[in-house]
């Protein structure tokens, strides 16, 4: 058990690479192994095309607010590109930059036909009523119409945004280009949203996590489990892995870490956030413990399920996990990614262990394309196939080239996005 006095800097305290220093870090490390030319590296790890608008909207007391909308597209080799959007204040265009590319590893990685893009607003949505969220997204939809669509790029939720933010997205880009529920997705299910959205990334993971262990030996039930955060990705795949059998011993949001090492009961957890806001701030069936206490936990797999850069140099050394599922995106920094290799530590990649998402995004786009509606069976057990598929090529290409499972990835993902680019005959 980790003590109080024990837990590292968070990551407000320490300094951090750039964003985009870091996807670029991953991508040399596949390329070098991949014997990949410098001329084309430059060409593919360049976006296309970085826009920054000015989003200037009404407040509910008649002020205008003026803040930046970014939309990043990294890629369309593949196909049209697509990415989430995300409001937050620390959104910048380096963050942008960064996470429209790894969109572009992702789908290429489990063989999506997309490439990759990304978006964000620098506000704080937590701030805006109702209405001027509202507003505030038709305001960047006025800015971007012309560059989004559904053979261009097809935005999705992300950190601050929801099924509503997309319903609004949709309804003010068909005013200028009619009926066409496929220029977004993660709407919805009654507006054309597709079942099991909402719980893919964290069931996503869930399937990986199970496909995980059985490579490496270990038995569900003998797996402790630790979750940092309890939002969307973090409550569903610890929702699938305790439907599995898997001990979660600990899960942690913003107000607390909450442990039980025989052990947490997660549908408990589970109504608790329900009925509390989605915190579990004052859940009483496990010992409390501050937050910060579950990275550094004696577990056998640890999914970081929250924030970026949680894992860094100044804390890698005290990561006792046997495992980690990169969950959140970018948890693990390329300095910390070095200290856990050393230590044996086994990472699946954020590329690869978040794209349940972007897998079920693709459903939904797929069936509004067809105007027919998939089961939720059929969504799961799509999902599984995809995955399950895209795991056997990362672990083979990982044996065949004795490389780390992050490098593997990155290799399988920037060799099928260098055939794509050089099939479709341009740049060669
Ligand atoms: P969310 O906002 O629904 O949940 C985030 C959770 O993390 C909350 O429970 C919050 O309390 C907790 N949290 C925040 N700071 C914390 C801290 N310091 N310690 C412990 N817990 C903390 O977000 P989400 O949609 O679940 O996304 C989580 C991560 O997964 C993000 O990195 C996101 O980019 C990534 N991701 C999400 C999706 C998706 O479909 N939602 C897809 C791919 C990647």
């Amino acid at each position: 058990m980790v003590s109080p006095q024990s837990f590292s800097k968070q990551p407000s305290e320490v300094s951090f690479m750039k964003a985009s220093e870091s996807t670029s870090l991953y991508f040399n490390q596949a390329a070098d192994k991949l014997k990949m030319a410098e001329w084309m590296r430059k060409l593919l790890i360049t976006p296309k095309r970085e826009v920054t608008v000015q989003v200037a909207f009404e407040r509910d007391n008649g002020d205008i607010e003026t803040v930046l909308g970014y939309r990043v597209q990294h890629d369309n080799a593949r196909g049209p590109m697509k990415g989430g959007l995300r409001y937050h204040p620390a959104v910048d265009l380096d963050e942008v930059r960064a996470l429209a590319s790894l969109m572009t590893w992702k789908t290429a990685v489990t063989e999506l036909p997309y490439g990759g893009a990304k978006g964000g607003i620098a506000i704080d949505p937590k701030t805006l009523s109702k209405k001027e969220l509202e507003r505030l997204t038709r305001c960047f939809v006025d800015q971007i119409h012309e560059i989004v669509g559904p053979d261009t790029d097809i935005p999705a939720p992300d950190m601050g945004t929801n099924h509503e933010v997309m319903s609004w997205f949709r309804n003010q880009w068909e005013k200028y280009h009619g009926f066409n529920p496929a220029v977004i997705t993660g709407k919805p299910v009654e507006e054309y949203g597709a079942k099991g959205r909402e719980e893919a990334t964290g069931r996503g993971v869930g399937i990986l996590a199970v496909k995980l262990l059985k490579r490496i030996n270990v038995r569900p039930d003998q797996c402790r489990t630790a979750i940092q955060g309890f939002g969307n990705v973090g409550s569903h795949a610890a929702k699938f892995l305790f439907e599995s059998a898997f001990p979660v011993i600990a899960v942690s949001d913003l107000s607390g870490a909450y442990y039980n090492p025989k052990g947490l009961n997660i549908n408990e957890l589970w109504s608790y956030s329900l009925k509390n806001g989605n915190r579990l701030d004052g859940f009483e069936g496990a010992e409390r413990l501050p937050a910060e206490a579950l990275l550094e936990m004696d577990v056998d797999l640890l999914i970081p399920a929250a924030l970026g850069d949680v894992i860094t140099k100044h804390n890698a050394d005290k990561i006792r996990a046997k495992t980690i599922i990169e969950a959140a995106n970018g948890p693990v920094d390329p300095e910390a990614d070095a200290i856990l290799s050393n230590k044996k530590i086994l990472i699946l990649p954020d590329i690869l262990a978040n794209a349940g998402g972007v897998t079920v995004s693709y459903f939904e786009w797929v069936q509004n394309r067809q105007h027919y509606r998939w089961t939720l069976d059929r969504v799961r057990q799509e999902l599984e196939k995809t995955l399950s598929d895209a795991f056997e090529n990362v672990w083979q290409q990982s044996a065949i080239h004795d490389v780390s499972l992050r490098t593997a990835a990155f290799m399988l993902a920037i060799s099928r996005v260098q055939r794509a680019t050089e099939l479709a005959g341009g740049a060669v």
